[in-house]
């Protein structure tokens, strides 16, 4: 009889997991807390809209992503998302068509020496995209020595800084460049010429349905603690305990230490990969849906962000009209608040956030109006791993050690690659071929 593995959590990590293992003929059960599969790239469907809660792109730069999308074929799914982006000063609407050297060379918020350096920099790092890979902390450690601002005021300067690397990084990932290691911003950069972004229509959570399509997904079900007891795995959820050939944990580290703490000295967890796993920070994150009367005039652009010094409460706004879907009389607006002004109000009532956060994205785009109806709200303490400076090369070698120590229980997660689904994909397919090698000795 087949092996028999759980895989707690149904995100792009616990997904890609269960089918790297079910594609190695193990049979697999995964465990899902919440009612629904996705973790983070949940999609909710309600009001006849497909709403993606957290991740709602994906782009020709997650090669394992895509090539899942055709193996697995959903790519007829995978739409192109032009990706215009609003850029406001406080002043001005700045368009920036990401990818389009012809937009890029007319922005008007950077001078035009700023391009020249910013084109030179890009070029440089674009030749060296093949060893630079999001998902592989290994290919980011020699840039895992200074924070994005630090990296960015050094080579290049603080316009470019505070209108093209911030609004490059903050708008998506919620954190503050300063916190966060130069590594992810030089990587992305080598991938930004020829960037094209994707939705995946009807909801991205159908890349991790499709990934999971070969396992037992049991929804509702919270794992509370995972211990060994001689050759076999238990695990204790709220009302049963089970007992596996092997686990893999595909939580956010919080919940995996939770789970596991307990037993790190029988999974013969490292000093390191313990001090990795409790130190590992996120950022928080409020995204509130709008339903609005349909704006009479196109925005022309898929998302606004707020750029130029000093610090940040709105991430971004985004306007899902380009992902089709959407009514004649209505529009679905998403306000997404940065980590800080996430933290501020993350205990506020449902109805001062939506005030606050709708107050907010018309300050950014008065056009809004003032007729809202809160289509959802979702409030996330976990949102994004933050990757500080040093936690790339500190990731590495927690993947050292896990490939090095055979155990029947291993980790993974986008906090162990970079916050993306491509990371948490490939993080997944590691932590399975860590088990799979344990197993098979
Ligand atoms: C607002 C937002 C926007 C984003 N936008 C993008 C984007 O556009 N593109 C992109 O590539 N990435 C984006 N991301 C990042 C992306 O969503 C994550 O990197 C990715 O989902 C991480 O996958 P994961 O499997 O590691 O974790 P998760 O997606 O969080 O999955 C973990 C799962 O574990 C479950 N779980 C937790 N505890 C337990 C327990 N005790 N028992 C059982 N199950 C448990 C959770 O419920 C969850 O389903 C975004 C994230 C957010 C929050």
């Amino acid at each position: 009889m087949a092996e028999h593995i759980a895989v707690i959590g149904a995100g792009p990590a616990g997904a890609s997991a269960a089918h790297a293992l079910c594609s190695a003929k193990y049979q697999v059960t995964v465990f899902e807390r919440d009612d629904a599969i996705g973790g983070r790239t949940r999609t909710l469907r309600t009001h006849g809209y497909h709403l993606d809660t957290g991740a709602g792109f994906i782009t020709n730069f997650y090669p394992r992503v895509m090539t899942a999308a055709q193996t697995l074929g959903f790519d007829d799914k995978v739409r192109l998302l032009e990706r215009v982006t609003g850029l406001h000063d406080g002043k001005r609407l700045a368009r920036l068509n990401v990818g389009s050297p012809l937009s890029f060379m007319s922005f008007p918020l950077i001078t035009w020496a700023d391009k020249l350096k910013m084109s030179a920099w890009t070029s440089a790092l674009t030749l060296k995209r093949s060893k630079l890979d999001l998902a592989r902390p290994e290919t980011l450690c020699t840039l895992d020595h200074q924070s994005i601002a630090e990296y960015a005021r050094h080579h290049l300067n603080e316009r470019i800084y505070q209108h093209l690397i911030r609004p490059g990084i903050e708008p998506f990932w919620y954190f503050s460049c300063e916190e966060v290691s130069a590594a992810l911003a030089v990587a992305l950069t080598a991938h930004a010429a020829g960037a094209q972004f994707y939705f995946v229509e009807g909801g991205i959570d159908q890349i991790c349905s499709h990934l999971l399509a070969g396992s037992e997904v049991q929804l509702s079900a919270s794992v509370s603690k995972v211990w060994l007891d001689g050759s076999q795995v238990r695990l204790e959820t709220q009302d049963h305990q089970s007992s596996f050939d092997g686990v893999v944990v595909a939580t956010p580290a919080t919940a995996a230490v939770s789970m596991t703490q307990g037993a790190w000295q029988q999974l013969a967890l490292t000093a390191n990969q313990q001090t990795f796993l409790r130190e590992q920070r996120y950022a928080a994150n409020v995204h509130v849906a709008f339903r609005i009367p349909r704006l009479a005039k196109d925005p022309g652009v898929n998302s606004v962000f707020p750029t130029g010094a000093g610090p940040r409460d709105l991430a971004a706004l985004s306007f899902h009209r380009r992902k089709g879907g959407q009514r004649d009389d209505e529009e679905l607006v998403s306000v997404y608040l940065s980590d800080a002004e996430s933290r501020r109000v993350l205990n506020d009532s449902d109805e001062q956030l939506a005030e606050h956060t709708y107050r907010l994205a018309k300050r950014l785009y008065p056009a809004l109006g003032d007729d809202f109806t809160v289509h959802a709200l979702f409030r996330r303490s976990e949102a994004i791993p933050l990757h500080a400076v040093g936690r790339y090369r500190q990731a590495q070698a927690f993947h050292a050690d896990q490939d090095q120590a055979q155990s029947q229980v291993t980790f993974c997660g986008d906090y162990l690659a970079s916050a993306t689904i491509e990371g948490a994909v490939e993080s997944g397919a590691r932590a399975a071929k860590a088990l799979i090698g344990a197993l098979s000795r």
